[in-house]
């Protein structure tokens, strides 16, 4: 279990708090297997460069077996914050910029074989 060692302002804590609830309450039966649910969710919406929150909950995130649903979930709403699946909101960006580029290279590919 993680220790609470953050610093966090006691509104950040709540939104902390409140962002984790809505994430577990997703209402998908993934949830219920969700490693975090043992943990408060400071971790897991730590303030902005704390990285050993984010890496303690990025570990912990690493042995949850619906890391791939998580993932896929907080892709597939863009969630903006904090850390699911294993990445943070800004690694999560960075992830789905690099599947638009992919998509649309693979478009301009498949536009340029058939008028040639
Ligand atoms: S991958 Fe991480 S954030 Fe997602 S359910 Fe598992 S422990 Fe929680």
């Amino acid at each position: 279990m993680s220790t609470p060692t953050t610093t966090m302002s006691e509104p950040v804590r709540l939104a902390a708090d409140i962002l984790l609830d809505e994430q577990l309450d997703a209402s998908e039966g993934w949830t219920n297997l969700a490693e975090c649910r043992q943990y408060n969710g400071d971790d897991w919406y730590a303030e902005r460069g704390d990285m050993l929150a984010t890496a303690r909950a990025k570990r912990i995130c690493g042995g949850c077996e619906v890391v791939t649903q998580c993932l896929a979930y907080a892709l597939d709403r863009h969630e903006p914050h904090g850390v699911w699946g294993g990445l943070t909101a800004a690694q999560r960006t960075r992830l789905l910029r690099a599947q638009r580029k992919a998509v649309a290279s693979a478009g301009e590919r498949d536009t340029s074989r058939a008028a040639s």
